[in-house]
């Protein structure tokens, strides 16, 4: 019989008062405290409607277990997690579907030193939940529920500890920060004022329907940040998700830039005043960011997709970077996560060092376009398809630390995988021109589809 599993790639994740309800957090705030052998814990929330709700309920679960329970409320992810190692916590519990739409909620399971726990710490906790092995302690026992204030200024102050503050003030940016209505607009303006920029802020009311966007930036999501910083000629745009782990960047022209290419900045930056270290990217970042770490002379650890095993390679390889695709840079030297905020101050770091434009840095590196594709099966047939599909790959340089990435000769790629939370296989080719990543996508989805018939 398959292992009943409640963590995906990223947390635990559901449809509120459907898949995920009050009953099932409640139970699962106690499978958690029962792992964490009571401790203190922080507890917080990002902006869905739903936040308050599951708070309750985990704490509930959290303090029959016996831990004692820090509640900080409405935070975003990183600012809960910095709080965590700063108050040196036993670990926490933040509730949160990070991009998902709001009729989502889900839970992340924090250690004590601010990285989210390891996948062989997440199947102990499934085992009590499903095993029922909760232990609830007696009423003199309970643990106890306290309020923290102030981690929100705590993170901000860390931040501004870790950039050239003089440097970044002196230039007086102009930046307009796109909040998705979510708890980002909790920090950041706040921290780019006292960095001595002028702040635009969009979509900066707390509302937990999203009203102004979908929590995940995308092109499509961020057209209307793009259009208000070429309106009003500021410097930089910036957007985050739900939960302000991921940003985004818009240049001054308004031109929306994906996460390798501010990545990619970072560790040029990082890599002059640090050569040698070690850069962490999931293998379905861009080869732009291989041709930097190779130029800047670090060293590239590629992993499998996702935040928690690039926190946790970076943990064990001793990393101070890590970067993916999508937005989210882990900077070391502050935390080992990924940072909205602490990506934005970098980025006005470097623009303020360089004394350039973000548009003008960015087309200083290689470019390439990517495209992505997907092919839909039945969650059962992934593996199947994916294993019939690298057995008829003719070509040579294949790597399959996750998925299959196919690396060309003339530097295109792309990556084969199969997605972790839903019925469907993605396809992510880039190249040096737009034609010849979308003719990679038609290529190789024929194949996949080929693969398909033949299980
Ligand atoms: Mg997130």
């Amino acid at each position: 019989m398959e292992r009943k599993k409640l963590f995906g790639t990223n947390g635990i994740r559901g449809l509120v008062n459907e898949e995920l309800t009050t009953e099932i957090v409640i139970s699962l705030g106690s499978a958690i405290g029962t792992f964490f052998k009571g401790g203190r814990l922080i507890v917080g929330h990002d902006a869905r409607t739903s936040g308050p709700m599951f708070s309750a309920a985990i704490i509930a679960g959290l303090t029959a277990a016996g831990c004692d329970v820090f509640f900080a409320g409405l935070a975003p992810t990183p600012s809960l997690q910095y709080a965590i190692k700063n108050h040196k916590m036993s670990g926490g519990v933040i509730i949160t579907a990070s991009h998902n739409p709001p009729e989502y909620n889900g839970i992340k399971v924090i250690w004590k030193d601010g990285i989210e726990i390891s996948h062989n710490q997440e199947k102990e906790i499934e085992d009590i939940y499903f095993s029922k092995n909760q232990i609830l302690v007696k009423w003199n026992k309970l643990g106890i529920k306290h309020k923290i204030n102030g981690i929100n200024r705590e993170y901000i102050e860390a931040i501004k500890n870790h950039v050239n503050q003089k440097l970044i003030i002196n230039k007086k940016f102009h930046v307009v920060v796109d909040a998705g209505n979510s708890v980002g607009g909790l920090t950041t303006p706040y921290l780019l004022q006292e960095l001595g920029c002028t702040v635009t802020t969009i979509n900066a009311n707390i509302d937990g329907r999203f009203p102004g966007r979908l929590p995940e930036p995308t092109p499509a999501t961020l057209r209307e940040m793009a259009s208000t910083v070429k309106a009003i000629n500021a410097d930089l745009g910036v957007a985050f998700d739900g939960d302000a782990d991921r940003s985004m960047f818009v240049d001054e022209k308004g031109q929306i830039h994906w996460g390798d290419k501010t990545f990619s900045l970072i560790i040029k930056h990082f890599l002059i005043k640090n050569p040698g270290q070690k850069i962490v990217t999931p293998v379905s970042s861009s080869t732009l960011i291989k041709d930097t770490v190779k130029k800047y002379k670090g060293e590239l650890i590629w992993t499998r997709v996702g935040s928690v095993t690039v926190s946790q390679t970076m943990k064990t390889e001793k990393a101070n970077l890590g970067g993916e695709e999508n937005g989210g840079v882990f900077y070391g030297p502050h935390q080992a996560v990924r940072d909205g905020a602490m990506t934005t101050a970098l980025i006005l770091e470097i623009m303020a060092i360089t004394n350039k434009k973000l548009s003008s840095l960015i087309k200083e590196q290689p470019q390439y376009f990517i495209e992505k594709g997907k092919v839909i099966c039945e969650e059962n047939e992934k593996e199947k398809i994916m294993r019939i599909f690298i057995k008829e790959l003719k070509t040579e340089n294949i790597t399959t630390i996750d998925g299959v990435k196919i690396w060309f000769e003339d530097k295109s790629a792309i990556l084969v995988r199969p997605s972790g939370t839903e019925p469907k296989i993605r396809l992510y080719a880039e190249a040096k021109n737009k034609e010849k990543a979308r003719h990679l996508i038609q290529k190789y989805s024929l194949k996949l589809k080929d693969a398909l018939t033949k299980i």
